[in-house]
């Protein structure tokens, strides 16, 4: 059935392996996080990352993703990690299904030790700090914050402080540098001398982040990078470079075509707004053969598709539509052909969501 979410798995494990020796040969890293939310831990995809040799953590901002992880009850599992601040309403899961998760807030994180201290658990937690991006984490300017924070911390019986970490390049779209991410170290060797402890980890932030291990830039004392887009796309996602080692086309849609006709490219009559109430603007190309494909805004990101064939161009669409010129491709396309395409990030994330998407794997 169409549309389709191909995934090819020796494309993603290749990327795994180009991803893992970038951010531990060049970035000096003892751990790596392979990020699964984007696919919304697809299993079978799950599955090879919790194989595969050079993974250390499996990560997602979702404990129902993370709770699949435990029924895969594989041997090689990986140790589980919780990417976003938890709900108090979801602590007891957390604690039941998590094995690390990302804190900010001292309300949850007693919370959490309670839990723990009724299923007789230790869970671990990285203490986040933000340097700049202001998402998630206690603001690196607050030390006396953070500091008051992890002397709680510490004194809870069921809770181990495992590190600190940084998230950057999301919110507040900053690039991750020598500034920021060793400021994250100088705080966690501030932390370590006041209470005379050793942090096991300093998380230095996303994809954003392997184009400083690449560079072999990243600061000394960063540990640990999260990794999701360059493992999918196999792109570093601060300058958006290509990774070296890396396929662009691990993932692809495929979607069929419903209909083809020669029509004008300019709509007739006076122009309102579309679907989404958006006014949109239309360029006149003439008369144009337009194929429309069926998939759309409620299945994937259309301006994140990227055609195989690089003379079809993309008009637009709507929820169920989106519509092709396909006049100056050397294909003679007609209804019932497949059309595929190259992802970008939010077209991966709404199509791995999408129910009306067939999930594919290749060899
Ligand atoms: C989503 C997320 C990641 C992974 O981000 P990518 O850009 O896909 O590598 C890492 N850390 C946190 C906290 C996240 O929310």
């Amino acid at each position: 059935m169409y549309p389709r979410l191909v995934m090819n798995m020796t494309k993603l494990r290749a990327n795994i392996d180009a991803v893992a020796k970038i951010t531990k040969e060049g970035g000096k890293c003892d751990s790596l996080m392979i990020v699964t939310k984007s696919l919304c831990a697809d299993p079978v995809v799950s599955r090879m990352i919790a194989e595969h040799p050079m993974v250390d953590f499996m990560a997602d901002s979702r404990v129902s993703n993370i709770a699949k992880f435990n029924e895969m009850a594989h041997e090689n599992l990986k140790e589980t990690v919780l990417l976003r601040i938890p709900m108090h309403c979801e602590v007891a899961d957390v604690i039941k299904y998590v094995d690390l998760s990302f804190n900010s807030e001292l309300s949850t994180l007693r919370l959490l030790n309670e839990e723990a201290a009724k299923a007789g658990k230790v869970h671990k937690v990285l203490l986040m700090i933000d340097m700049g991006d202001l998402r998630e984490g206690i603001f690196f300017k607050n030390e006396d914050t953070i500091m008051n924070t992890v002397a709680e911390v510490l004194g809870m019986s069921n809770i181990e402080l495992y590190g600190v970490g940084v998230n950057l390049t999301c919110y507040g779209a900053i690039i991750p540098k020598a500034d920021n991410l060793g400021g994250l170290v100088a705080i966690a060797r501030k932390i370590e001398e006041k209470f005379g402890i050793k942090l096991k980890m300093v998380s230095g932030g996303n994809s954003s982040s392997i184009y400083l291990a690449e560079k072999k830039e990243l600061p000394e004392g960063i540990t640990n990078l999260r990794l999701g887009e360059s493992f999918l796309l196999g792109n570093d996602t601060a300058y958006l470079t290509k990774l070296p080692g890396t396929v662009d086309d691990a993932l692809i849609l495929e979607a069929q075509i419903v209909e083809l006709k020669e029509k004008p490219s300019l709509p007739i009559g006076e122009v309102g707004v579309d679907a989404f109430g958006e006014k949109p603007e239309y360029e006149d190309r003439g008369i144009i053969k337009r194929a429309i494909i069926a998939v759309g805004k409620q299945d994937t990101d259309l301006g994140g598709m990227i055609p195989l064939d690089p003379k079809v161009d993309i008009l637009g669409g709507s929820s169920d539509h989106t519509i092709l010129d396909v006049t100056k491709s050397d294909k003679e396309y007609k209804v019932g052909d497949v059309v595929s395409f190259k992802l970008e990030y939010g077209a991966v994330l709404k199509l791995a969501t999408s129910p009306y998407v067939e999930k594919v794997y290749v060899k």
